[in-house]
C-alpha cells in the first residue's frame, strides 16, 4: 500500500515537535499535522522545566552524586508505588540523556535555573531561558530544517486501522496514508466533560475550575485512542494548584501572613508548603479549606511576586463589600458564619498567635512572613484546588511509548508521547519539570521508535 509518510504525528506542542526532530534524525519521512493555526500547544504557555536527574548543568551548578537510580527511588516513594515503574524508569533512565539532546540542539538552560522543584531537597528542575515558548521555536526551527511537513488547522478526527495495524489518519473527508502514528495531542484541560469523567477531584470545584493551558486540550488522545481499543490509565490525577477562585489569575504560592485552617478550625498544613502537595493537602479536607487573617495583614498586603491578584488590601477590601469572603469582628462571629468550629479557631489562633511571638512555627515549621492574627475586623477566605495545570489521564504505554491495548499487547503502529499519555504520573506531582520533562523525553523516543518500526516494516 503506498504511504504518504512515513510516521505522521498528531500535536505539535513539546512531545510532539521533540518526536518529529527525532523521527527525521532516524531516517523517517514526517508530518506533523496541527488542530491550532500555529504550533506549540499548552508547551508554549509553559515554563518548559525540565526535571531530571545526573545531568551535565547540575555538575556545573555544584549538584553532586545525582542519578537516574536516586530520582527512580524518589518517584516511586513519592507516589507510593502506584505509578507504572517501567515506564517511569524509562523517564528516569532518559532524563539526563534527553536533557543534554535538548541542550544541544540550542535550547539555553543556565545554572543558576537548576532547582529543587517539588518536594525533594534535590534539585532536578532545570530551567529554560525563555521559557517554553523559546523551546518549542527550537523544536520547531530543527523541523523545519530537517524538512519534517506541517500542516495547521486541522484537527485529526479518525485513525485508520487495517488488519489490525494503524495505517493512517482523516481529518473529516481527508485522509493520509502512514506506517505509523505517534499522539501527542496533549491534556484534556479544556474539556470539562472529559474533567467531569476522568477527574471528578476537578470537577469537584465546580465553576471554580478553570484550565491554565490552551484550547487544543480536548483529550482527542483519548477519543481516538480508544476508538482503536487503546487501554487508558492515570485516572483522576492531575495537578490543581489553589485558588480563592477571585479571577483567572495564575498565582502558585499562598502568602505566609494567612492561615489555612479545615472544617475544625485546625490547620492541617505549613501554608508555605509546596504547590506540589498543597492541592492533595486540601482534598482530604473536603475539598476546600479557609484563609485566616486580620485587618492588619489585609491592610499590608501590597503586590508581591507572590500574588498581584488575588492576596492584595484592596481586592479582599472589595470581595468583603461584595460578601464573597467572610468578615467579622470576633473570631466567634468568623467561625459561625464560615460554620467552622469555634473552639477549634479560636485554640488554633492562640496556638499560632504564640508561636509567631517566638518566631517559630512549633506545629507545621512554616518559615515566611508569619503574622499575629489579634486585630479585627477578622477575615475568612475559602480556597479551594481549582486551577488544572495539566491533567493525568491518558493512553497507557509501555516504556518504548507503544499504545497498549486491553489485551496487554502494543496496537501496531500507534504510539503516543506527552500529557497524552496515562501511567506516568501518580497521585502527587514530582515537581516543576515533571510534565514538560517527560514530553521531551517520551517524545523523542517515540520519534526514534516509530521510525525504526516503519524501517522494520519496510524490511519485512
Ligand atoms: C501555563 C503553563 C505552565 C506550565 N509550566 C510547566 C512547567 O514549567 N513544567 C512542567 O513540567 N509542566 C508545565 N506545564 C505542563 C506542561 O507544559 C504540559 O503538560 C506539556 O507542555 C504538554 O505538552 P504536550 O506536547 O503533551 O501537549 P501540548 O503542548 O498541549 O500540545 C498538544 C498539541 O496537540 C494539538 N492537538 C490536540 N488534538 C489534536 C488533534 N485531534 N489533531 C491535531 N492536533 C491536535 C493541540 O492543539 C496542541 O497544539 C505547564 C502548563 C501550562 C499550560
Amino acid at each position: 500500500m503506498s504511504r504518504d509518510y512515513d510516521v505522521i504525528i498528531v500535536g505539535s506542542g513539546a512531545a510532539g515537535l521533540s518526536a518529529a526532530v527525532a523521527a527525521a534524525d532516524t531516517g523517517a519521512s514526517v508530518l506533523v499535522i496541527e488542530a491550532d493555526t500555529r504550533v506549540g500547544g499548552s508547551s508554549r504557555l509553559s515554563g518548559g522545566h525540565f526535571y531530571a536527574a545526573g545531568t551535565s548543568l547540575q555538575a556545573e551548578a555544584g549538584v553532586i552524586g545525582d542519578s537516574a537510580d536516586a530520582m527512580f527511588e524518589h518517584y516511586m516513594t513519592l507516589n507510593q508505588w502506584m505509578v507504572d515503574p517501567s515506564v517511569v524508569r524509562q523517564f528516569c533512565d532518559l532524563s539526563a540523556p534527553t536533557f543534554e539532546w535538548l541542550k544541544d540542539l540550542g535550547v539555553g538552560f543556565p545554572k543558576a535555573g537548576v532547582y529543587p522543584s517539588g518536594v525533594s531537597s534535590t534539585p532536578r528542575g532545570h530551567q529554560p531561558e525563555g521559557s517554553g515558548e523559546e523551546v518549542i521555536n527550537v523544536l520547531d526551527g530543527h523541523r523545519s530544517h530537517k524538512g519534517v511537513d506541517l500542516v495547521l488547522d486541522s484537527r485529526v478526527t479518525d485513525l485508520i486501522m487495517e488488519d489490525g495495524r494503524i495505517t493512517g489518519i482523516k481529518v473529516g473527508n481527508d485522509e493520509a496514508r502512514c506506517a505509523a502514528v505517534i499522539m501527542a495531542t496533549g491534556g484534556f484541560g479544556a474539556n470539562p466533560e472529559m474533567i467531569k469523567k476522568y477527574y471528578p477531584q476537578a470537577a469537584a470545584s465546580g465553576d471554580w475550575n478553570w484550565y491554565i493551558g490552551t484550547e487544543g486540550a480536548q483529550g482527542d488522545g483519548i477519543t481516538l485512542g480508544t476508538s482503536v481499543g487503546a487501554s487508558i490509565d492515570g485516572y483522576d490525577r492531575g495537578l490543581l494548584l489553589v485558588t480563592p477562585g477571585f479571577s483567572h489569575d495564575l498565582e502558585v504560592l499562598l502568602p505566609g501572613w494567612l492561615i489555612l485552617v479545615n472544617r475544625q478550625g485546625r490547620r492541617f498544613t505549613s501554608e508555605s508548603a509546596p504547590y506540589t502537595v498543597l492541592g492533595g493537602l486540601i482534598q482530604r479536607e473536603g475539598g476546600s479549606a479557609f484563609a485566616v487573617f486580620d485587618e492588619e495583614a489585609r491592610l499590608g498586603a501590597k503586590p508581591s511576586p507572590i500574588s498581584q491578584a488575588n492576596w492584595v488590601a484592596d481586592v479582599l477590601e472589595r470581595k468583603a463589600k461584595e460578601g464573597s469572603i467572610f468578615r467579622a469582628d470576633s473570631l466567634e462571629d468568623l467561625a459561625r458564619s464560615m460554620d467552622v468550629s469555634t473552639t477549634g479557631l479560636i485554640g488554633t489562633i492562640e496556638r499560632y498567635n504564640a508561636d509567631v511571638s517566638t518566631g517559630t512555627d512549633s506545629a507545621f515549621f512554616k518559615n515566611t512572613g508569619m503574622k499575629t492574627i489579634t486585630e479585627p475586623p477578622f477575615y475568612g477566605v475559602e480556597i479551594r484546588p481549582a486551577i488544572i495545570c495539566w491533567t493525568g489521564t491518558g493512553l497507557r504505554i509501555d516504556a518504548e511509548t507503544r499504545v497498549m491495548g486491553h489485551d496487554e499487547k502494543p496496537i501496531p503502529g500507534l504510539f503516543a508521547a506527552g500529557e497524552t499519555i496515562g501511567n506516568l504520573h501518580g497521585d502527587r506531582y514530582v515537581g516543576g519539570g515533571g510534565s514538560f520533562g517527560p514530553c521531551i523525553v517520551f517524545g523523542k523516543l517515540a520519534g526514534e521508535n516509530a521510525s525504526r518500526y516503519t524501517a522494520a516494516l519496510n524490511e519485512s
